[in-house]
């Protein structure tokens, strides 16, 4: 297990940093949709498809009704974007299910892809340490699931069109989840939870809200990959995700006080 010193160190964030971005990568612009895994990209070429354009209701409410036992196989039976012809796996999330801390990224890899699991590519291990940073772990009072639920050809930024076909089942997760504080990882995270069209960094530095569960926006972890010096500011970010969620349990705390009458809760 890996000290605090030796994580925060791989953060960027002591002067012992050791460089592992590979020579020749691109220097992306978050805002320029740099949520891509860098170690993962290959050079196919980017492919937009067709999107069942009418979202039945039936399967709307179909998937809000979704429960654990049936949901990734709900997922791994969706055809309704071009994306179920050329995924290997589909990558409908891991971790705790009645985790308080919910992280969302965009979509998966080439490496989520093969193995059905999001984040364990290179931008997978930052997040590792970025959550071991908290002294957390994946699985425990973690959750981590993605936008898109199968892979983009060449990781290319997922169309609008294929982000509402899978929103349902985000939307579906959150409402099972029920987290006490959303991370959104990434501009693409941020605006399809927030659904709005921002930048990540007029979105960075504050509160917002996901049907009422406070949500916090950080860069991707393969940007800063690429971005070093950004480490920095996603470390502020988490510590304002940290104080949002202890604040929240505090108030949570307070109220349980009052309903049982002044008395602590047991
Ligand atoms: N990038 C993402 O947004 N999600 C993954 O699962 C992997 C890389």
């Amino acid at each position: 297990m890996a000290t605090r010193t030796e994580i925060l160190s791989e953060l960027g964030l002591l002067p012992l940093w050791r460089l592992r971005v590979r020579q020749g990568a691109d220097v992306a612009n978050e805002d320029d949709h740099a949520d891509v895994d860098a170690a993962t990209t290959v050079s196919e070429a980017p492919a937009a498809y067709p999107v069942d354009a009418a979202e039945p209701a039936d399967r709307l409410q179909r998937i809000a009704a979704l429960e654990w036992r049936g949901f990734a196989a709900d997922v791994e039976a969706c055809t309704t974007c071009g994306l179920c012809k050329t995924r290997n796996k589909t990558v409908p999330g891991v971790g705790d299910v009645r985790a308080e801390w919910l992280f969302v990224g965009e979509a998966p890899g080439a490496e989520e892809d093969a193995r059905g699991e999001p984040f364990v590519g290179q931008a997978g291990r930052l997040l590792d340490n970025m959550l071991a940073a908290l002294g957390m772990r994946r699985g425990n009072n973690v959750y981590i699931a993605n936008v898109l639920k199968c892979r983009p050809p060449g990781n290319r930024t997922p169309e609008p069109s294929e982000v509402e076909a899978c929103r349902p089942y985000l939307d579906r997760q959150i409402a099972l989840i029920r987290p006490k504080l959303i991370v959104a990882l990434g501009r693409s995270a941020a605006t399809t939870l927030l659904n709005v069209d921002a930048t990540i960094a007029s979105l960075r530095g504050r509160v917002h809200r996901y049907q009422g569960v406070p949500l916090v926006v950080t860069y991707h972890p393969a940007y800063l990959l690429r971005n070093l010096p950004d480490k920095a500011k996603a470390w502020e970010d988490l510590c304002l995700a940290r104080a949002t969620l202890q604040r929240s349990r505090d108030g949570g705390d307070e109220k349980l006080r009052l309903q049982n009458g002044g008395a602590d809760p047991i």
